[in-house]
C-alpha cells in the first residue's frame, strides 16, 4: 500500500547526488549542517543549499573511533567517520560546514572535524532567557554575514522573505500531514513519514514541497475512504533517526505497532513553530524555540510530548536515545514520570546503529506492545 509520493519521493533520493553536484557547478555553494537549529532559511536566501550532514550508518564508526572516544553517540561518531572516510557524497560537496553548541560530544567532535573541513559553529545558548536570546539572534545574524561572505550574494530582504515563505510552506504541508495521521485507522505508516523526515534535510526544498503536497492529496483519499493501518498507536520521542538509522520504527511496525507522531527532529522538532515576520530576528526567535534536551529546563518537551498523547490517540510512548547521549538520556527520567503520572504507558529504549540488540529489542518492543 505505498503511495505514489512515496514512490517519488524515494526517485528523488536517488537522483539527488546527480542534481545536487550539478547545482553545485551551476555555482550555488553547499552548507553542510549537523542541527535543526541551523536557520535555512538563511542559506537559502543566500542562494547556497543546505544539507544535513548527521550520520545514521554503522559502517563508518570504526574509523571515527580511531580519534573519538568509543563511549561516545554514534551519531557524533558516524558523522565524524563518514567525512574522515570521504564516503558521504553530501559532505563531499559541502564547502562549509555549520555546527553548534549544542550537546558536549557534538561541540567537541566539531573542534577535531575543523582540521578536515572548513567550519563555523553557531553559539546556542543553553539558557532559555532574554539574555541568551540576544546571544542567538547575534549568531544568527552572523550565520547571514557568513554565507553572504562565502556566496558573494547579498542576502536582500527580498530573498529572505521569499525563502521565510517558502520553508513555512514546508512547514505548513508537516502540518497537514500530521493531522491526517490523527485519522483511525493510520493513512500512512511510521517508516514512510521517518525517510520523509530524514529526505528533507537532503532534498532540494522544491521536491520536498512537491512530494508533500502529493502525499496529502493521496492520503486525504486514504482517510476519506477509511484505508489505512491498524495496530497501537505509538509515539516516538527523542533523539533523532538520522538517514540509516530505521531500526527502532521498524521493529515497531513489524510486531503490531503503528508510528503515528514523532517528537524528535526528525519529526515534530523540524516543523512545529513558524516564522511569525521577515527579519533576522523573527528567524533567530522561531528556531529558539526548538525544545532540545541541550537545553536547560526544558519542561515545554514535556508539555509537547503529552499534547501529542492526547491529540493522537496514542497507545503508548516509546522513549528513544542514542548510547551515550546524555542529553536525552537524563532527561528520560522526567519524561517518564510526567508520562507515568497521567497513566500512559512508555518504554525506554537505549540503543546504538548495530544490529546485535535487534532480537532483544523486538522481545521488548513486543511485550510493550501487547501490554498496552
Ligand atoms: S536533537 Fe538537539 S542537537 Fe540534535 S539535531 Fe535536534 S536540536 Fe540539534
Ligand atoms: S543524539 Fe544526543 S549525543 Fe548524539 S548528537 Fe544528538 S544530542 Fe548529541
Amino acid at each position: 500500500m505505498k503511495t505514489q509520493a512515496i514512490e517519488k519521493l524515494m526517485q528523488k533520493f536517488a537522483n539527488r547526488k546527480e542534481q545536487l553536484y550539478k547545482q553545485k557547478e551551476e555555482g550555488r555553494k553547499v552548507f553542510g549542517m549537523f542541527c535543526a537549529y541551523v536557520p535555512i532559511e538563511i542559506i537559502l536566501a543566500g542562494n547556497a543549499i543546505p544539507v544535513g550532514l548527521c550520520g545514521g550508518k554503522n559502517d563508518t564508526i570504526p574509523i571515527a573511533e580511531e580519534d573519538l572516544p568509543r563511549n561516545l553517540c554514534p551519531l557524533i561518531k558516524s558523522s565524524y567517520g563518514f567525512k574522515k572516510a570521504k564516503t558521504c557524497p553530501y559532505f563531499e560537496a559541502s564547502d562549509i560546514v555549520i555546527g553548534e553548541t549544542t550537546c558536549e560530544g557534538k561541540k567537541k567532535m566539531f573542534e577535531l572535524m575543523e582540521n578536515l573541513v572548513p567550519m563555523h559553529v553557531m553559539h546556542l545558548p543553553h539558557m532559555k532567557d532574554n539574555s541568551s536570546l540576544e546571544i542567538w539572534i547575534k549568531e544568527v545574524e552572523k550565520l547571514k554575514e557568513l554565507v553572504e561572505k562565502e556566496t558573494g550574494n547579498k542576502i536582500t530582504e527580498e530573498k529572505l522573505k521569499e525563502m521565510v515563505d517558502k520553508v513555512n510552506k514546508i512547514r505548513e504541508l508537516f502540518y497537514k500531514l500530521y493531522e491526517l495521521r490523527r485519522a483511525k485507522p493510520a493513512p500512512i505508516k511510521g517508516l514512510d513519514v521517518l525517510k520523509l523526515f530524514q529526505f528533507a534535510y537532503l532534498l532540494d526544498v522544491d521536491d520536498t514541497i512537491e512530494v508533500l503536497e502529493d502525499l496529502i492529496k493521496e492520503l486525504e483519499e486514504r482517510v476519506k475512504k477509511g484505508e489505512g493501518y491498524e495496530g497501537k498507536r505509538i509515539l516516538i520521542t527523542g533523539c533523532p533517526m538520522v538517514a540509516g538509522n530505521n531500526k527502532i520504527v521498524e521493529i515497531i511496525e513489524e510486531v503490531g505497532g503503528i508510528v503515528v507522531g514523532e517528537e524528535s527532529c526528525t519529526g515534530t522538532r523540524f516543523f512545529e513553530n513558524y516564522v511569525e515576520g521577515y527579519s533576522i530576528e523573527d528567524i533567530a526567535k522561531r528556531y529558539f524555540k526548538i525544545p532540545c534536551a541541550c537545553r536547560f529546563k526544558n519542561d515545554e518537551r514535556i508539555e509537547n510530548i503529552k499534547r501529542l498523547v492526547k491529540d493522537l490517540d496514542v497507545d503508548g510512548v516509546v522513549y528513544y536515545t542514542l548510547q551515550y547521549c546524555h542529553t536525552f538520556n537524563v532527561e528520560g527520567a522526567k519524561v517518564e514520570e510526567a508520562l507515568k503520572e497521567e497513566g500512559i504507558p512508555v518504554i525506554r529504549i537505549e540503543t546504538d546503529y548495530s544490529e546485535s540488540d535487534k532480537e532483544q529489542l523486538k522481545t521488548r518492543l513486543e511485550a510493550f506492545i501487547e501490554m498496552i
